[in-house]
């Protein structure tokens, strides 16, 4: 086989398509995020603000964290020197998993090396564990979940997104002994929606069924000590298994999950893409641990990211960009086309130094491209003012449909 032109025609395929991914060349400066240097493919180098971070509440430049990850760095050094089984297992992990736990009002915690590897890890462990479990999952869940899933191998079914109904016809189809578990998302984080968390847990709860939810998009910034919407909802105590990100509002890196002590223990004694993997970096767990406990108690980031959404959406609609109907801090504008959606994008950056990445299928469904713009507590007014005239002028160049 040609193997070079193969691999040729396949990135062939996706330029055609509009779907083939630039990566944005920045260097972020603690203390100044949003604003980053963005480096061009001729090498110039220019002031960008972004607008498409999922460091949501700029914990990553929070000097609480970083003072912590300078003193982990200094006692401990760069790596974690091996499996958790295998002398890999620092301190910091402990303590972490401790406060993980205590987040979530669970008893036990465990820590991945992302998001993406302990759904991947939990659901692929819980599925092939449990015998002949069913696992119902709903149809807008994030790439994570449907691999663990499958690669569980359990039965699968797909519920309507947020459709409790549905899912309850699924589960009452199915043999009342076999073992099931339900998996959710709290906030989708590409329509910006919220999960009637209850309402589902009420149905699992109904045919006996496991509950596990994704709370990636939520923690920090939801719930009074930042746990989450389950937190915010008062879902928490109902819900198995919480899983979340220490990557995206915590600002560092890293996932897990909590749940009952003889589960979490279940999923650490079986999980390969826990146990056969180099642990997180102690320095990072150092920092996650710092976020967390900053946003136990501080309500100040919170207030002022809901504050910032709001605001963002109110001027958008007001400019009359079709903004879409979320009820959480995400803010998406339809475009609708995956090539005029990139072309939005590229103007956006070259002529008003304004960073958002078009968001193109796979991720979304074909003719709902939309640029995703996520503004934090550090976005203030002169920088959406900004945007917001930018946006009308690429919205008129390119002819793009203003809200109806
Ligand atoms: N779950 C959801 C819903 C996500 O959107 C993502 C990543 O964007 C992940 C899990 C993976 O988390 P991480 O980025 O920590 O790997």
């Amino acid at each position: 086989m040609d193997y070079e032109s193969f691999f040729k025609s396949q990135i062939e395929t996706l330029k055609q398509e509009g779907r083939y991914r630039v990566f944005a060349d920045l260097a972020r400066h603690a203390g100044k995020f949003p604003r980053a240097t963005f480096r061009d493919s001729a090498g110039r180098e220019r002031t960008i603000t972004v607008w498409c971070s999922n460091d949501y509440l700029g914990m990553g430049q929070n000097p609480v964290v970083l003072d912590a990850m300078h003193k982990a760095l200094d006692e401990v050094g760069a790596g974690a020197g091996g499996t958790r089984n295998i002398s890999g297992t620092n301190h910091y992990h402990v303590l972490l998993e401790r406060e993980l736990a205590d987040l979530h009002g669970k008893e036990g915690a465990l820590l991945f090396t992302s998001g993406y590897v302990s759904n991947d890890a939990a659901l692929g462990t819980l599925g092939k564990l449990l015998p002949n479990c069913i696992i119902y999952s709903d149809a807008l869940n994030h790439n994570s979940m449907i691999t663990g899933i499958r690669n569980s191998g359990a039965e699968r079914h797909v519920f309507r997104h947020n459709d409790p109904e549905h899912l309850d016809q699924l589960l009452s189809a199915a043999d009342p002994r076999r073992p099931k578990l339900v998996a959710f998302e709290s906030v989708y984080s590409m329509d910006g929606d919220i999960a009637p968390i209850h309402a589902i847990v009420d149905v699992a709860k109904k045919h006996g069924a496991l509950t596990y939810i994704d709370e990636v998009h939520a923690v920090g910034m939801y719930g009074p000590r930042g746990a989450g919407v389950a937190e915010r909802d008062g879902a928490m105590q109902r819900i198995d298994i919480i899983e979340g990100t220490l990557g995206k509002a915590f600002g560092v890196q890293g996932g897990y999950i909590t749940g009952s002590a003889a589960l979490i223990d279940c999923v650490r004694s079986f999980a390969h893409g826990f146990i056969f993997s180099t642990s997180l970096a102690p320095v990072l767990a150092a920092g996650a641990l710092a976020s967390i406990r900053h946003l136990k108690s501080s309500q100040a980031e919170r207030t002022r990211h809901q504050e910032r959404a709001a605001t963002l959406k109110r001027l958008f609609a007001d400019a009359g960009l079709p903004v879409m109907d979320s009820v959480s801090h995400i803010v998406p504008v339809m475009v609708g086309d995956a090539k005029r959606c990139k072309r939005a994008s590229d103007l956006l950056l070259e002529r008003h130094n304004i960073y958002v990445q078009p968001i193109n299928y796979p991720t979304v469904p074909r003719g709902a491209e939309r640029l995703r713009f996520t503004p934090t507590p550090l976005h203030d007014d002169a920088m959406m003012a900004h945007l917001v005239a930018s946006l009308r002028d690429v919205w008129d160049e390119l002819e793009l449909k203003l809200a109806a």
